[in-house]
């Protein structure tokens, strides 16, 4: 069975045909979704929808207690059980899936070195930037995490994505613990997102399937925002 949020289980469906399921005073809810409601850094996508034959731009997304619905102009007219094709902005996505894994590469590069968290942190199309609870960050030390950061990209690791219950998490590593204990106790299945043997951590945002799909990274700039906020920001390399 497809999840309602299937880009949670394949973030490489770039158009998929489905039905309205629901409407409310946003919007509509597709059967199942491809598209990505903002969250966890990562901006939402962008894309259309097609009914009956009427072209439609998806102006926002949002995520409800039943779902996740996007908003379109004169929805009203639509009925639930419409058949709708679905098409997100591939090119600006496949980008901020590859920023996003080059972020998760950061934090375990840093965490490794400085045993830093990340305290901040945003993706873009052309960037992505980490705020890290650490004491000194100079150039010299920004440009040798990003070294790093490319070493690994380079040893294609590959990237996988489970859903695990959480009382089988808790008896996995340490690390494992320690994330898993910043979600709600409510949250019964994790998403685990697993970078080789690089990193392992509870996410909901979107990667790619192997690092060897980014490419190489830059340094863009390292700032000081103050205390606990030492910024790292990054970009691919085109
Ligand atoms: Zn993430």
């Amino acid at each position: 069975m497809m999840r309602h949020e299937l880009y949670l289980e394949n973030s490489y469906v770039s158009e998929l045909e489905t039905v309205i399921e629901n409407i409310n005073e946003f919007g509509v809810k597709l059967k199942n979704t491809i598209f990505y409601p903002r969250g966890g850094g990562q901006p939402e996508d962008k894309g259309v929808l097609i009914i009956q034959d009427e072209i439609y731009e998806v102006l926002e997304i949002k995520k409800f207690s039943d779902g996740v619905y996007l908003k379109i102009n004169e929805f009203e007219s639509l009925s639930v059980g419409d058949t709708c094709i679905q098409k997100i902005d591939w090119v600006y996505r496949y980008k901020l899936m590859k920023h996003h894994t080059v972020l998760h590469i950061l934090s375990a590069v840093v965490w490794d070195e400085f045993k830093a968290k990340v305290t901040g942190g945003n993706i873009y199309e052309d960037k992505a930037r980490l705020d890290f609870d650490m004491e000194m960050l100079d150039n010299e030390i920004a440009e040798e995490m990003v070294r790093r950061v490319n070493t690994i990209i380079s040893q294609n690791h590959r990237i996988d994505v489970t859903f695990e219950n959480r009382d089988k998490l808790k008896e996995d590593s340490d690390l494992i613990r320690t994330v898993v204990n910043l979600i709600p106790e409510s949250v019964e299945i994790i998403r685990i997102v697993k970078i080789g043997d690089v990193d392992i951590q509870a996410d909901g945002g979107l990667h790619v399937k192997n690092t060897s799909e980014i490419g190489k990274v830059k340094l863009i700039k390292k700032e000081n925002k103050g205390k606990g906020r030492k910024r790292i920001s990054v970009g691919i390399i085109l």
